[in-house]
């Protein structure tokens, strides 16, 4: 087995290429998964929903995918990702709008004893961040599933409940985490399109049989930064990916 976790992808297609050219420069994989988020802050919205229906093998929705949709109310949302949602909503495509409203909000991949989420899935009704390490113990208490798989607060860790119900919060890496046979483990994917780790590297989590791991990509920061400001998006949203905040 070996599969890509990606989360957070936020209509950043030059961020998303890079990093699945880098998946598959490693070796084939069996799937790509993303926990949400395909939209909202960056320039190409049905590029990036395009992409990844392509090349993802199970996606969810994010709160921003929902906000464009229309099927959340964007009401606690901060002017800057509010501006960001109304601009999608006039730039996507119709049928990247259906595609998106499509998602699910939590999906079960049994082959992989894989839970996606994008907040906790320990607050089914609410996005909820997981930054704490009672939060990843709520998160993993609530759920059964081997591999608990986030995004949201666009910040990579892993961690592991072992058998004795102790939290061992590795953080994000370098380096592997090695999968122990009974313990569960929570992972946030990180961001592809906007990490908020000061790290603005694109980021995702990638696992075999043994390991997991978060691993960095670099890819072309200015020219993204530079076309979201000639499409009109806010420059605080054009400055942050720069820095990885
Ligand atoms: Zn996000």
């Amino acid at each position: 087995m070996r599969i890509a976790l990606i989360s957070d992808v936020h209509a950043n297609l030059r961020a998303l290429e890079a990093v699945l050219l880098h998946i598959v420069s490693g070796g084939p994989v069996d799937a790509v998964y993303h926990a949400g988020d395909v939209v909202g802050y960056g320039p190409e919205p049905t590029e990036c929903v395009e992409l990844l229906n392509k090349e993802c093998a199970a996606n969810i929705a994010g709160n921003h995918d929902h906000g464009v949709t229309g099927k959340e109310s964007i009401e606690s949302f901060n002017p800057i990702a509010v501006q960001a949602i109304e601009w999608t909503r006039e730039h996507i495509s119709k049928e990247a709008l259906e595609s998106l409203g499509s998602l699910e909000r939590a999906r079960k991949i049994e082959k992989h004893e894989i839970l996606l989420s994008h907040g906790s899935p320990a607050f089914a009704d609410r996005w909820e961040y997981v930054m704490s390490v009672l939060n990843m113990k709520t998160a993993l208490e609530a759920t059964s599933e081997r591999f608990c798989v986030i995004g949201h607060s666009h910040m990579p860790f892993v961690t592991e409940l072992d058998k004795e119900g102790n939290i061992n919060p590795y953080g994000k890496g370098p380096g592997k985490v090695y999968i122990k046979p009974d313990s569960r483990y929570l992972i946030n994917a990180g961001s592809v399109g906007q990490p908020r780790d000061q790290d603005p590297r694109a980021a995702y989590v990638l696992m075999d049989d043994e390991s997991i791991e978060v691993v960095r990509v670099e890819y072309d920061i200015e020219a993204t930064s530079r076309r979201m400001l000639d499409v009109g998006l806010h420059l605080a949203l054009s400055e942050r990916i720069k820095y990885g905040f």
